[in-house]
């Protein structure tokens, strides 16, 4: 056992190489966003979305999609405890206030009713992250919603390929995100999408994303407000282009890792994986083991022997309120217990299952030593 296991990889294939051979040759004046336009038709038709407009980023595409909705300082947007920074960073910048409710311990997402109890007269928000590509309960999130009238917005960065009852997810809020950085099931090296069903949130994010430029404005060098500039390339949506050209591929090569460490596991006590609800479809971007606490197993034994069988393996995401910028919300108990026995398993596309097995055999000895 020599090889190392890294913890994700993209899959790349000649035909990325060659769009972005192109793009880099001949994308350039009038076909200088000949693959942006490509790209974007290509994942709104995927997601069965109106609009996509591609972005430099994720953490991008939410800045801009928060703005739009008018985040200020003074509002309340709430979110699972449970997550990457780039979801809470831009309300932050904003100068809104995060509102950190605890995650179901299945779904590892939003809590509905934590939600519903958290909602004040200053909540402009709700952010319902796909963790993990695991999905949150949009269905009781989106009743919430028209009970209280209050936008919800899915960052499906993790998301791609997951489906609830039919749905996929980012496309069932006012606008959902995307993300395809290098470790993201498709990836453009750095990118993001904002995806939209609303012609006016559309129109508004054109204009936004254009340094405050209206589409329809004939003066030159005209901006109408103060905007952003959270654009994506020609070249890296050609390599966007390709991706999506696989996507189907790309989308069942995660499941079948996920179908196989389910396999593997089913026959362990107190060890549990991704959650994959009835009539719902996760795309599996990252597979995550639970421990449970009888089988007295920490993160950190579970690191160690990890690296001493040379696999990349990584913690799962603490609680954003025992960051330092945030205050302390220990009550949300889920969120902080389930951190400390998880660990990320490695979950790139070309994965085998001689690998799979591996890291498997490393989980099963940290139980038997502990
Ligand atoms: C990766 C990720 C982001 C950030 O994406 P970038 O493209 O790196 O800005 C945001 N939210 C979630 C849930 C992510 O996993």
């Amino acid at each position: 056992m020599t090889n190392k296991i890294y913890y994700t990889k993209p899959s790349i294939t000649n035909l990325e190489i060659e769009y972005a051979n192109d793009a880099a040759k001949n994308g350039w004046g009038n076909d200088c966003y000949k693959y942006i336009d490509l790209f974007e038709k290509k994942f709104s038709a995927h997601l069965n979305v109106k609009h996509a407009h591609a972005t430099s980023s994720c953490t991008g595409a939410l800045h801009l999609g928060f703005y739009s909705l008018g985040i200020k300082p003074g509002d309340e947007v709430i979110l699972a405890d449970t997550n990457w920074i780039a979801s809470v960073s831009p309300i932050v910048h904003l100068g809104a206030t995060p509102v950190f409710v605890d995650i179901d311990p299945k779904t590892w997402c939003l809590d509905p009713d934590l939600v519903e109890k958290a909602i004040t007269n200053k909540t402009k928000a709700i952010l319902a992250v796909h963790l993990y590509g695991n999905l949150a309960d949009m269905s009781e999130i989106l009743k919430i919603s028209s009970k209280y009238n209050i936008p919800v917005i899915e960052d499906a960065a993790e998301a791609i390929g997951s489906e609830f009852h039919g749905k996929k997810a980012g496309s069932m809020g006012e606008f959902g995100t995307f993300s395809f950085h290098g470790t993201k099931t498709i990836t453009t090296g750095e990118g993001g999408m904002f995806v939209t069903n609303n012609d006016q949130t559309f129109e508004r994010i054109l204009q936004l994303n254009n340094h405050g430029r209206s589409p329809s404005q004939i003066k030159q060098f005209w901006p109408e407000e103060i905007g952003f500039k959270y654009k994506i390339s020609n070249i890296q949506a050609a390599i966007g282009c390709a991706q999506m050209e696989r996507i189907d591929e790309l989308i069942n090569k995660k499941r079948e890792i996920y179908n196989i460490y389910k396999e593997l596991i089913s026959e362990m006590q107190g060890v549990t994986i991704n959650y994959e609800q009835e009539n719902c479809k996760i795309g599996a971007w990252i597979n995550n083991i639970v421990l449970d606490p009888s089988l007295n197993v920490s993160r950190e034994a579970l690191i160690k022997n990890f690296q001493k069988y040379q696999i990349d393996a990584r913690v799962f995401f603490w609680p954003l309120s025992s960051l330092d910028m945030f205050l302390s919300r220990e009550s949300n108990i889920h969120s902080w217990d389930i951190p400390s026995r998880a660990i990320n398993l490695p979950s790139y596309h070309d994965l085998t299952i001689d690998d799979q097995v591996r890291v498997i055999n490393v989980i099963k000895e940290t139980i038997l030593a502990s």
